[in-house]
């Protein structure tokens, strides 16, 4: 089994990075666990690890943005030892709605947790973690683009089912400083990305998910019709993220 970091930050789609982060807790905790065969899959324990309820795991989520009762269950846990060779994680889900309180109440913790603790936390764009977050943990991050516009975070933001906060998205446009010009290319990868989406939801089945791609898709292709007038990237911009997340 290879070496676990008592930290890790995991960068990318977010049910992508839960998917992966439960593959992982199967590769430590499966008592079938074989280098070739890998995890099973099947036991018992891999079933609890992928309905989230295994003992090993501690799961924690945001309602909007971190309150601190939200993470107090980490501190609540970790004043307790572990025996010899067990292990515990906490998954910080959406670590990127931490604020910078709650981030750093668990420098500490992240940095050098007690024995057998360790954290994994997912985030859809790394720019909204705290430095003194991201220089504590191994970074790994899924997004497969390196093309600028792709790796954007506004782009990340739009091509989510999440709701971002106004407060969060204006912050992620303020820090980019898009371009008329890049606005024409990043409606261009959105349109691309969405109608991807319509088309993967559609042939699982998602109804969910088709109808919301199928609105999201409209209003870009009514976007790049209208693309920003000079000066008016701003609010071209915040009238596009009202209209895509009242969807
Ligand atoms: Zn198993």
């Amino acid at each position: 089994m290879q070496n676990i970091p008592t930290a890790q930050l995991l960068i990318g789609n977010h049910i992508d990075l839960i998917k992966y982060a439960k593959q992982k807790l199967q590769e430590v905790f499966c008592q079938n666990y074989s280098d070739q065969n890998n995890s099973c899959k099947i036991c018992n324990i891999c079933r609890q690890i992928q309905e989230q309820q295994h003992v090993g795991s501690i799961w924690i989520k945001p309602e909007k943005l971190y309150t601190r009762d939200q993470i107090q269950i980490i501190f609540d846990t970790i004043a307790f030892k572990l025996e010899e060779n067990q292990k515990l994680f906490f998954i910080i889900q959406n670590a990127d709605f931490l604020n910078d309180a709650c981030s750093n109440s668990l420098l500490k913790s992240i940095e050098e947790p007690p024995a057998g603790y360790h954290f994994i936390l997912l985030a859809e764009r790394k720019n909204q973690i705290l430095p003194t977050i991201q220089s504590r943990c191994v970074i790994k991050s899924f997004y497969q683009n390196n093309n600028n516009s792709a790796d954007s975070d506004i782009f990340n933001i739009f091509s989510s089912y999440t709701t971002y906060l106004p407060d969060v998205y204006l912050k992620t446009f303020e820090a980019e400083n898009i371009t008329e010009k890049d606005t024409l290319e990043i409606l261009d990868k959105l349109l691309g990305f969405w109608l991807k989406e319509n088309k993967n939801s559609f042939l699982i089945g998602d109804k969910e998910k088709y109808n919301l791609s199928n609105n999201k898709i409209n209003i870009l292709k009514n976007a790049i019709e209208y693309p920003p007038m000079p000066g008016s990237n701003k609010i071209f911009w915040n009238n596009l993220y009202l209209q895509l997340n009242l969807t």
